[in-house]
């Protein structure tokens, strides 16, 4: 198979590729990504002499060279992104460009190019907005609370219109929050790590009270590989391993794990449009594709602390004042 993955050099998508490459000797990956703030070639220095794997520099959001992608690959999994809801409080037209557009050019050029391409739209729990009690199912009703979660949910509506309307194979999974390797800095839990290792003050939004379900990024990589190969066209798969905590929980968790003092968290004014909760079920793909999470949130947890804590090379050039001192949104902390 020749997959193209794009947003290669993120989180979720360089912890893919290793993970694609690692358990299939006949696949070749070409990975394109725009190299944004948020990509770091450092996460995929390992295959450069992996013959299977390729790397192009690109921009979903730009129709032609879209075009000239996808004219040889057979599958797509899309993770290119702008994936941090405070930036796209702060600045969101990025996050439609990349999000929304960008998802928009993948499906034009399949249907207009090569009408057999099998894509994978990788999309978010953010989708459905916040839920109180329960959890929600694939077809319950979107309600995006921030630009990020908006533009995310437009490219799920094309996708599955496309689906209907072109016939064309799209399958759509919706995951909720991931931890692991290889994280930008600026999101929750390796802030948090970063920020206590160096005995810096750990912001937390409101009250802390804001509760997330958790799942280890390789869980996530097996359920992707799973809709990859035997996913069905036209359907959504929620992806979740019913790791559900409070940020409040998390952070003293770790910094529990750590062994570092409760007060260095810090309390800052909430986030606009803060979720309080978001919850999956995810019986389907357990039931009718057979994935189900391998690891345990706290071991996981700790393998991930101990990860950021030994590979300061990797973060420390990511690390910049503006995301250890301040949100994008010029909070004040
Ligand atoms: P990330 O920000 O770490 O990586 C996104 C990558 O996409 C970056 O390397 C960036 O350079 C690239 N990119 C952005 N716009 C692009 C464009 N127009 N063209 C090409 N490349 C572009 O994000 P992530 O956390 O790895 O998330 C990957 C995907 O998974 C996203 O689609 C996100 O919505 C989804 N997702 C993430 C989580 C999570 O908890 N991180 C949860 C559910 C779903």
């Amino acid at each position: 198979m020749k997959l193209l993955v794009t947003g290669g050099l993120g989180f979720i998508g360089s912890n893919f590729i290793k993970y694609m490459l690692n358990k299939h000797r006949d696949i070749a990956i070409i990975n394109v990504d725009k190299m944004s703030y948020g990509s770091n070639p450092a996460n995929l220095k390992d295959l450069k002499t992996d013959r299977r794997y390729s790397f192009i520099k690109g921009d979903i959001s730009d129709r032609r060279s879209v075009q000239k992608l996808i004219s040889n690959v057979d599958a797509i999994v899309n993770m290119a992104a702008e994936t941090h809801v405070d930036r796209s409080i702060s600045d969101p037209l990025p996050f439609l460009l990349s999000n929304t557009i960008g998802v928009f050019n993948l499906l034009e050029a399949i249907r207009n190019v090569n009408s057999k391409i099998r894509l994978v739209q990788v999309s978010t729990d953010e989708v459905y907005g916040s839920i109180l009690s329960g959890s929600f199912k694939e077809n319950a009703c979107l309600m995006p609370s921030n630009p990020y979660s908006a533009s995310k949910a437009s490219a799920d509506m094309f996708c599955l219109a496309y689906y209907r309307t072109y016939n064309l194979n799209i399958t759509v999974t919706r995951c909720t929050n991931n931890f692991g390797p290889y994280q930008f800095p600026e999101k929750f839990i390796p802030k948090t790590i970063i920020r206590a290792s160096m005995n810096l003050k750990v912001p937390l939004y409101g009250s802390g009270a804001n509760i997330r379900d958790w799942i280890y990024v390789v869980d996530h990589c097996e359920a992707l590989e799973k809709v990859l190969f035997y996913g069905k066209a036209g359907e959504i798969y929620n992806i979740s391993a019913e790791n559900e905590y409070s940020n409040i929980e998390i952070v003293k968790m770790i910094l529990e794990i750590m062994d570092k003092p409760e007060h260095l968290i810090k309390f800052v004014t909430d986030r606009p449009g803060h979720d309080m909760r978001y919850s999956l079920d995810s019986s389907k793909i357990r039931k009718e594709l057979g994935w189900n999470p391998a690891h345990s949130f706290k071991e996981a947890l700790e393998e991930t602390i101990n990860w950021y804590l030994e590979n300061g090379w990797w973060w420390r050039p990511l690390a910049t004042e503006r995301i250890l001192h301040s949100t994008p949104w010029k909070l004040k902390w």
